[in-house]
């Protein structure tokens, strides 16, 4: 069978040439006389390919060096307690924006372990939009101050950043991180699942300014300890050892290709395809506004659960699959991360344009 266009919200594509290298050093990597899976974490064949998938972050977002770069476990999810339990020991407060089910996710979880300020939510309007911040509702004295930097189920995006001041700004990064240029010194902490923009699924990305290494809670877990993952490389247990090697194959591409500022390029032009048609439709609307559209997850509808039904069968009949938007905005989603080739997303809007002349 021939590969799809996979529009899924993650684990999503991943880019091609990634998964060949893979194919080929399946079963016997380099000169090791093994797969990559049957390494031991500590052999120094294995200890190469993290330190570059490491090192290849670091390039390619441009770390300062006063940043650690982790390879955690436990998804974003893990890091919505973990950020709370590696920054909560000064004031036990925290500044929050809710502009989405996962931001939301985060500070649900982040009050098991302190005080949460929500400084401004969009949930009344089902998170169409990043709700508007006036810093002088911003707490001055909290540990730090959360957004999510793209809300992959309601397909919305920051455009500018808060300024918080001295309060180190902690950002959920899963859903756009290498998929555009951003400023790392702005941020404490960086926190990304890997499944959809840097890798398959398995390995959590930290990146996180040294100062902020010694204000853990004493209940932090020490497999949740940013400090102590720090101290031991990420390998103070049993790193994910082969979603970590295939995140460097997929880091190598990205490189290749030109890095963040050349992907970014493409980013923008691919969203724009989407949101040029959406915009011309008379049968389809985007569910965002407009100055918050994501880049990497397009959301829209027809109006009627019917003809969106009959839309996602017909487009995976034509190899265009996982277009169903979440259950709380209906309708449909078009994730379109780093992998997903430019021909993709033509192929969407050709289909597109096609079921709106036939309806
Ligand atoms: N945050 C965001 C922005 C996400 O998109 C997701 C997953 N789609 C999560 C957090 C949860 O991530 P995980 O499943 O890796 O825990």
């Amino acid at each position: 069978m021939e590969r799809v266009y996979n529009f899924s919200p993650g684990p999503s594509m991943l880019p091609l040439e990634a998964l060949e290298t893979a194919a080929k050093e399946l079963v016997c990597y380099g000169s090791s006389g093994t797969s990559v899976m049957e390494m031991s974490h500590r052999s120094k064949a294995y200890i190469e390919i993290f330190e570059a998938a490491v090192a290849l972050i670091k390039e390619l977002m441009n770390v300062p060096d006063n940043y650690k770069i982790l390879l955690m476990q436990g998804g974003a999810t893990a890091q919505f307690a973990a950020t709370a339990m590696n920054l909560m020991g000064g004031s036990g407060r925290a500044d929050y924006v809710d502009s989405g089910s996962f931001a939301y996710g985060a500070l649900v979880e982040a009050k098991k372990y302190g005080r949460i300020n929500v400084v401004a939510s969009s949930r009344e309007d089902n998170y169409t939009y990043i709700p508007k911040l006036d810093a002088t509702t911003f707490d001055k004295g909290a540990d730090y101050f959360h957004i999510t930097t793209n809300n992959t189920i309601f397909g919305t995006r920051y455009t500018t950043l808060p300024d918080t001041g001295a309060v180190p700004l902690a950002a959920d990064m899963s859903s756009n991180i290498l998929s555009e240029v951003y400023d790392v010194s702005k941020f404490g902490v960086i926190y990304a699942g890997a499944q959809k923009n840097i890798g398959p699924a398995g390995v959590t990305v930290v990146i996180v300014r040294d100062d902020l290494l010694d204000r853990e809670l004493p209940i932090t877990p020490k497999f949740l300890s940013w400090k102590q993952q720090s101290a031991n490389d990420s390998m103070l247990n049993t790193p994910a050892t082969y979603s970590a090697y295939l995140a460097k194959l997929c880091l190598e591409w990205l490189k290749k290709l030109g890095g963040v500022p050349a992907i970014e390029q493409q980013n923008i032009a691919k969203a724009a395809l989407l949101y040029d048609f959406l915009d011309d439709s008379k049968l389809f609307d985007g569910t965002a506004r407009s100055e918050f559209r994501s880049r990497m997850n397009v959301t829209f509808v027809t109006g009627s659960a019917e003809l969106d039904d009959e839309f996602i069968k017909g487009a995976a009949k034509a190899g265009l699959i996982n277009l169903k938007g979440h259950r709380s905005v209906g309708g449909m989603r078009a994730s379109i991360y780093n992998a997903m080739p430019v021909e993709g997303v033509k192929a969407l809007v050709a289909y597109m344009k096609k079921f709106e002349e036939a309806h």
